[in-house]
Parts: structure tokens; C-alpha cells; sequence
């Protein structure tokens, strides 16, 4: 069965976020062969509407308005809502971000329509399509079909692979205006925690500290590691409950989950709270001055030692290998 499926292409700072590329990933093999749509909403955003066709969607569908400049709830469902009555298609997917947390729940409720969460695998068995889902933290996974309605879901980042860029791809690019009205809410000013280099969520490695990095001073060692790696640096809570380094940085069921190539836990015990957030990354590795340490339970790999003085070592060893190279 061909479907007609949806993709919002979510930006920050005028740029595509990946997980819109791994949205449109998803949505092609939903469609089953039939008909991708990206639809890009914002103040100015039709530029970004090629780039979208080249890494997989058929056609591109645009909503510009100066009040779609920020997110707000009621200004993106207006919009959202206005393609899909136009569009009428079978599926809507979205990326399992803060902005598409809020957005797929409050369409999918508009719609009278179920929704799948968090989704880290899709498949189609027995011309079902089918999503995995983990719950209990990561603990388990529960796998759902969608029997009736239109399927809306949202993909976690970082763990449905993007099609290759072609840039030969060419597809239509089409705009619709939509009166957007009675907005409840309007961003005035957005106030940024000054991160440094690669996002967080969307790292493919990280280097995370904990407890045992005892100072904020203490971090520098795995940010040169990270800056080597061209990764992202992550704490546990603890590390953040400490004042080592700022809550934005926390991984964990009450933090950001994560699931990177490459995932580096130096000085972390491995509470179960941080596992849910980290223990789906590819690769694990741990070090930890305690053999007994439960981090150990899920790494691929072990490094008993103190970090203070292993992870200057594996610096300098990735800066002598990519020099090699
Ligand atoms: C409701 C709730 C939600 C929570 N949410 C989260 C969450 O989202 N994320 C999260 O991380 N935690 C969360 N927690 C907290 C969690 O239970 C742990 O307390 C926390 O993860 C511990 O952080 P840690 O591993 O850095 O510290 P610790 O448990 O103190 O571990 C420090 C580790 O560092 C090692 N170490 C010390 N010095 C060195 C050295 N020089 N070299 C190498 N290793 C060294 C020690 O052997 C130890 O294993 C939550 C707790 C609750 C109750």
C-alpha cells in the first residue's frame, strides 16, 4: 500500500536540523513508494526547500509569515494544520525534539489521531508499518502499529539513518499563505545558553563527565578530547548537581537522551537515571577508577583508571592517528 506522508523539516538559525533529514528517511519507507512532502514553516524559509528534495523528499511545501519567525504552538499548528487540510495525507512525521514534542501531540489531538513517541526503528511487516519504542527508561522496547487514522510520530534523533544527499534530486516547491490569527503566545526575545561547538542531541560522539571529574576545572581534559573528536562534551546530574558544569549539559531520564556513534562516560557510576539517557549509543566506553561500577555493565568497552590521566592519553593518541590520516 502506497501512502502520502508528511515531514516537517525543522530548522534552528536558518539551518535544517539533521533530524529532518532522518525524518524524511522515515517517511520514505512509511510511503512505501508513494509521495514525501516536506513542509517548512518560518518567517523565511523557502530557500531551504531544495535541500529538503535532495536528501529524499519528492516535493516541498512552504509556509512563510513573519509570525512564524519564532516557534509558537498556535502560530505552527495554524500553519501545520492549513497544509494538512490541503495535503490530506496518510502519515505526519516529526522529530522527537522540544519543539516536536509540543507539536506532534497537539496536531495529532487536533486531528483525533494517536501518537507515536520517541520512535528509534521503523518496519513494515505484513503491511503494517511498524514503530519501536523504548520504555522504562530504555530498559525495554515495545513495538506499535497505527489500525486506523492518520499516523503521526515522532523520531528520536540521531538513530534513523538520512538518505544520501543527491544533488541531482529536483522536485516542486510550492507555497501556501495561511492566515495565522489569535496567536495566545509570542516569542519577544530568545535568551541563549552560549554553547560551544557540537549540539548535544545531535552529536555523533560524546565525552561525558561526572562526579568524579570533581571540578569544573576538571572538565577541560574532555573538552580538549572532544575538540579532537569533533564531539560534544555531556554531564551526569550528579556532575551537574555538583556546579561543575551548567544543566544543559545533563544526559539522563530527567536530562537529554542521547544516543551518539561514539559515547565516552568518564567518572560516572552509572545510576540507572543516566543510563536511560546514554545506553542506546553505538558505542560505549567507560572509565572509571572502580572495576565494580555499573557504567561498566553497559560498555562496550572498559577503561579502569583515573581519567585524570587516561583521557589526556587517548587525546593524544586520536590527535597522532587523525594526523596519520
Ligand atoms: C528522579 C531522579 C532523576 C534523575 N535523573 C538523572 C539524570 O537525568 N541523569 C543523571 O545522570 N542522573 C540522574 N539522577 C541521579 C542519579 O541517580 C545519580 O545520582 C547520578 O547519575 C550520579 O552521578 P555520577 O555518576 O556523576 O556520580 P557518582 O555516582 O558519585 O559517581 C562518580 C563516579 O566517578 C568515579 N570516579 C571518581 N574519581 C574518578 C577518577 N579520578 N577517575 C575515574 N573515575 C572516578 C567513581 O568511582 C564513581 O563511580 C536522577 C535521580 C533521580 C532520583
Amino acid at each position: 500500500m502506497t501512502r502520502k506522508v508528511i515531514v516537517l523539516g525543522e530548522t534552528r538559525d536558518g539551518e535544517l536540523r539533521n533530524v529532518s533529514f532522518e525524518g524524511i528517511a522515515a517517511a520514505r519507507t512509511i510511503a512505501e513508494g508513494g509521495q514525501v512532502t516536506a513542509v517548512l514553516l518560518g518567517e523565511s524559509v523557502s530557500q531551504l526547500a531544495p535541500t529538503v528534495i535532495q536528501y529524499g523528499a519528492d516535493r516541498a511545501v512552504v509556509v512563510e509569515d513573519s509570525q512564524l519567525a519564532g516557534y509558537t504552538p498556535d502560530g505552527f499548528s495554524q500553519a501545520l494544520l492549513a497544509v494538512l487540510e490541503q495535503e490530506k495525507p496518510d502519515a505526519i512525521i516529526f522529530g522527537h525534539t522540544a519543539l516536536g514534542k509540543d507539536l506532534s501531540a497537539k496536531i495529532a489531538s487536533k486531528l483525533g489521531s494517536g501518537l507515536i513517541s520517541d520512535v528509534v526503528a521503523i518496519e513494515v511487516a505484513g503491511g503494517n508499518i511498524v514503530f519501536t519504542r523504548p520504555i522504562y527508561s530504555g530498559k525495554a522496547f515495545e513495538k506499535k502499529i497505527i489500525t486506523d487514522g492518520i499516523i503521526v510520530a515522532s523520531i528520536r534523533p540521531n538513530n534513523i539513518s538520512p538518505l544520501e544527499k543527491n544533488a541531482a534530486r529536483s522536485g516542486e516547491v510550492s507555497s501556501i499563505s495561511v492566515d495565522i490569527k489569535d496567536l495566545r503566545t509570542i516569542v519577544k526575545e530568545v535568551a541563549k545558553k552560549a554553547v560551544k561547538g557540537v549540539d548535544l542531541s545531535e552529536a555523533k560522539v560524546i565525552i561525558a563527565g561526572g562526579r568524579g571529574v570533581k571540578s569544573e576545572e576538571g572538565f577541560k581534559p574532555l573538552q580538549e578530547l572532544a575538540e579532537v573528536l569533533g564531539g560534544a562534551v555531556g554531564a551526569s546530574r550528579g556532575a551537574c548537581d555538583a556546579e561543575y558544569c551548567d544543566y544543559s549539559l545533563q544526559i539522563g531520564q530527567t536530562g537529554k537522551v542521547v544516543t551518539p556513534d561514539l559515547y565516552i562516560a568518564c567518572g560516572i557510576s552509572g545510576a540507572i537515571q543516566h543510563l536511560a539517557g546514554m545506553s542506546n549509543s553505538k558505542v560505549v566506553v567507560a572509565i572509571n577508577k572502580d572495576p565494580e561500577a555499573n557504567i561498566f555493565k553497559v560498555a562496550d568497552y572498559g577503561i579502569v583508571g583515573d581519567l585524570f590521566e587516561v583521557v589526556p592519553m587517548l587525546t593524544e593518541e586520536f590527535k597522532s592517528l587523525l594526523v596519520k590520516a
